[in-house]
């Protein structure tokens, strides 16, 4: 029986959302912030936002690599038990984020997901490590990409769940995934008035007892500890 787990990366796994320290280092969040908030409210699509936000930063690789530390630090409780507890349960845990691949691949790293299953958004980068530009063939830089991402990855399983705090991770319920929504970092109350589930204990340790059923659950109290 395959049963996969798609987990964000910002505010779910870890408590940061990367683009934002991004544009603090930088020095450009008074750019960066009315870029976001125009694709948020429809003004500007999510893919020229996108563009426009990392041409504004251009972060380099070594700048990656320390928001992929600061990811590792600011990581959410549980969050290793939790993704241990699951794969050990034979959960596929993929990690499936709008945030830099480069990044997002750290963290995956240190809670024991394998790296062809991290999805997230490659920069590409000069000799000297310099940014430039991002692969723009990725779905998950576009509206409705991470719903692309969960039907390739949900192809034939039986259980098909994306947890996130964001408005985009409830694109995965076009691909008739399960929607937990994470409120344990930020609450979004459109995410949890439409999230099919939501959990707002900042403990992704309260995620895994939500997805194992009743036969599982001794075994999983084991690797969870208790509630
Ligand atoms: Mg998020």
């Amino acid at each position: 029986m395959k049963r996969v787990v798609l987990f964000d990366c910002d505010s779910t796994l870890s408590t940061i959302e990367g683009i934002d320290v991004l544009a603090e280092q930088a020095g450009v969040v008074d750019q960066v912030v009315p870029l976001t908030n125009a694709a948020m409210d429809g003004r500007l699509r999510l893919e020229e936002a996108y563009a426009a936000r990392l041409d504004l930063i251009r972060p380099d690789a070594s700048t990656l690599a320390g928001i992929g530390q600061l990811y590792i630090d600011t990581r959410v409780a549980g969050a290793v038990e939790a993704i241990a507890a699951l794969q050990r349960l034979g959960w596929q845990v993929h990690v499936v984020s709008g945030g830099i691949r480069q990044a997002v691949l750290v963290i995956a790293r240190f809670l024991g997901v394998p790296d062809d299953h991290v999805h997230a958004v490659d920069l590409r980068f000069d000799a000297h490590g310099h940014y430039a530009g991002f692969d723009t063939a990725s779905p998950l830089a576009r509206s409705g990409g991470k719903a692309v991402i969960a039907r390739l990855l949900g192809a034939g399983a039986e259980r098909l769940v994306m947890v996130g705090d964001g408005i985009t991770d409830l694109e995965a319920a076009e691909a008739s995934a399960h929607v937990i929504g994470f409120g344990g970092v930020v609450r979004r109350d459109i995410v949890a008035r439409r999230a099919a589930e939501y959990v707002d204990t900042p403990d992704l340790r309260e995620v895994a007892r939500r997805l194992v059923g009743p036969d599982e659950s001794p075994r999983v109290a084991d690797l969870l500890g208790p509630a």
